[in-house]
Formats: C-alpha cells, structure tokens, sequence
C-alpha cells in the first residue's frame, strides 16, 4: 500500500497582531495543521498530501507555496477561477484571544464539486484525514460526495480519520451538525475528539459516554482528547488512559488538538502502538501549547528527544 498521508480540508491566511497596529500574515486551518504536524513527525518515506481548492490570485499563490515549503505535496490542489481563499483575524483584548472569519465564499467551498479529482486523491492514499469543519464548509450535496469517497476508502480498508472538530457556527442547524458529525463518525475507522466539545455540543457526561456513542456508529478506535486531563484510548474496546505532559506556561492553546492527531498518526502508522504514539503526541502538543502560532517548527518541536 502506498505510504501516502492525505488531509482533506481547508487552510486559510491568517492575520494575527503583530504590535503598533500591525498585523502578521500567515497560514492555518485544523486539517493543513495536522498535516504539518504528521509531516514534520513522519519518516522521510512518507508523503503528506494535502487536498483542498484555492483560487487564481496572488495570495492563493502565496498559500501553494507556503504549504509547499512545508514539504506537503500540493499536486492535488485544485484552483478555480476568480476565487480566493477564506481568512481570519486573531484579536487581542486584555490577553483575551477571539476570531473573526471571512470564509463564506473561500474557494476551499468547492473541494469537493469535482468527485473524479477526489475519487483519483482517496485513491492514491493509505490515510485520509479529514474534520467535521471539512463537512461543515461544503455544499450539502458536496458533503455527501465526500462521506460516500471516505466510506468507499474504509470498505477498502484504508485507516480513514475524522476529527469531529465540532463548530456550531460554521453550521446551518443543530440538527445537520448532529447528523453530519455523525455520518462521518460513522464513514470512519478512527475517531480523534475532544471531549470538551462533544459534552457541549452531544450533551455527553463523560468520556466513556463519547467512546460508546462512536463505537455505536460504527468507528473501531476513538482517541476522546482532554486538555490538560489527558487522553482516553479505546482500541478495537481495549482501553488506555495516557496523561498530559506537565507545562510550565501555557502561551497558546491555538492547534493543540490539531498537533497532538498529526504527531499521533505519524507515530501509530509507524509502530502501530496506540499508547506509545499517544505518550508521544503529548509531548508534541505540550510544546505546541508552550509556544505561540498554530504551526510550530520542527526545530522546537525536539522530536529526537530532549
Ligand atoms: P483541542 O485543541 O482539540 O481542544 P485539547 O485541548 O484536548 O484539544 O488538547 C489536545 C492535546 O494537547 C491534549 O491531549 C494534551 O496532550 C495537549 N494539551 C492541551 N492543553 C494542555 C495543557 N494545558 N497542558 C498540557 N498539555 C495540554
């Protein structure tokens, strides 16, 4: 089987404060996150791609070369015509950190309106990772197109991963995030969420409630993630508890689940070992949380140990 890692989702220009009014120019979205992070923690022998669409201009441009540089292959990246990519501002006020989005009409939308580009993507790919902002950000039908792509993958046997990324805003309705949140629960064979989200947004009293709701739709491994309280592994019903990693100041909790599902991965698709690879991502994300931005290079990552 291929040794190809394929994130489906969408990456966007992020601004953040840069001081004296200025703002600083980036790029970031959960699904190019973890890919980073799976890239910068898996051996050289794996390719990392990462599907989405972009537009025609100069910052979608930018963008292609950016995730370029980052050593994740952009050959499956459709551009449409006329279309930008979606943005969004990180705000400061009194150390109190708050977004606002201009996403509605990024070109990221449409990832999915050409199904023999994404059918030839799943394809080629041993892993296919994607969240429920990647089904939260599509067209109904497009959302459709895609369960059914992911589904086909894991009767294939492909290790097809969702995180559920829950985000009320991006969705028409309680009840089209509830079922579609589910359906791709369902469409996959891990499931990485968070629990803070899912007894918010599924009313779930406990982390064996979130596991037993996804067992029961049909994932086989769950990883419900708990902040600085841990992670929870139940693989094919076999059940793990793997504690944080102390820190000394958390500086910005931006992607630390988005991190720890990348260093996961990389580490699981190597060895196979669920708590290994969980006690390893901990260490990722607790660095991650240590340091500010979404993307933390592989230098202060010290993934060698240390
Ligand atoms: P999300 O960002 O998706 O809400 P979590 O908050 O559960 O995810 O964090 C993901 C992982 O990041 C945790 O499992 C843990 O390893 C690490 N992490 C997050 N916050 C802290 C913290 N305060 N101290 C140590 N590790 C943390």
């Amino acid at each position: 089987m291929s040794r190809r890692f394929l994130s489906i989702g969408e990456c966007m220009v992020e601004l953040s404060q840069a001081g004296d009014g200025l703002l600083r120019k980036g790029f970031a979205g959960d699904t190019f996150n973890t890919a980073w992070y799976a890239r910068a923690c898996l051996a050289a022998d794996w390719s990392v791609d990462y599907f989405t669409a972009l537009g025609d201009d100069a910052m979608s441009d930018e963008m292609l070369a950016f995730i370029d540089t980052s050593g994740i292959g952009t050959s499956l990246i459709r551009r449409i015509k006329g279309r930008t990519p979606g943005l969004y501002m990180i705000n400061l006020k009194n150390g109190e950190r708050s977004f606002s989005y201009w996403r509605d009409s990024s070109a990221a939308r449409s990832l999915a309106a050409d199904p023999d580009r994404l059918r030839e993507a799943v394809e080629s790919a041993a892993v296919i990772y994607f969240s429920g902002i990647t089904l939260a950000i599509l067209p109904h039908e497009d959302a459709e197109t895609l369960l059914a792509e992911v589904r086909r993958a894991k009767a294939a046997g492909k290790l097809v991963v969702f995180d559920p990324n829950i985000r009320p805003r991006l969705w028409s309705s309680y009840d089209v995030m509830h079922t579609t949140i589910s359906e791709g629960a369902r469409s996959s064979v891990l499931v990485m969420p968070s629990f803070d989200d899912e007894a918010a947004h599924f009313g779930d009293d406990s982390i064996e409630a979130t596991i037993h709701r996804y067992r029961a739709l049909g994932a086989v491994d769950i990883v419900v993630k708990n902040g600085a309280d841990g992670v929870t592994l139940n693989f094919a019903g076999e059940q793990t508890f793997v504690p944080a990693e102390k820190v000394k100041k958390v500086v910005d909790t931006t992607s630390a689940g988005d991190s720890f599902n990348g260093a996961f991965l990389a580490r699981y698709l190597e060895a196979g070992d669920a708590p290994a690879a969980a006690r390893f991502a901990a260490k990722v994300a607790a660095r991650v949380v240590s340091e500010h931005g979404a993307l933390v290079v592989r230098e202060k990552l010290r993934l060698d140990g240390g």
